[in-house]
């Protein structure tokens, strides 16, 4: 049965606050479950306007990759890529 960890749920947090900080990005929506050997991890990088998809592609994989890097469980990363400027908009359409 998967649960919510809390000891991953401030890894994760933490990695996501550094590295957002870093590059001036936000997240949030962070969701982190685990079950014996695997780890669930979703959370929506907010990018600011003018940024390309190509870019945002990139940076989004660089932090999948710092996420995924502890090796005792295997992770399964999900991080959505928005616009900072609609996402409240845009979470409104599709909820
Ligand atoms: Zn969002």
């Amino acid at each position: 049965m998967d649960e919510a960890d809390q000891e991953l749920n401030m890894k994760v947090s933490c990695i996501l606050e550094r590295e957002t900080g870093e590059r001036r990005l936000r997240y949030h929506e962070l969701r982190v479950r685990r079950s014996e050997n695997s780890a669930w991890i979703e959370y929506h990088l907010l990018f600011q306007s003018g940024v390309t998809l190509d870019a945002a592609h990139k940076t989004a994989t660089k932090i999948e990759g710092i996420l995924s890097s502890p090796p005792d469980v295997h992770s399964y990363i999900n991080g959505y890529l928005e616009p900072r400027e609609t996402h409240a908009m845009d979470h409104r359409i599709t909820r």
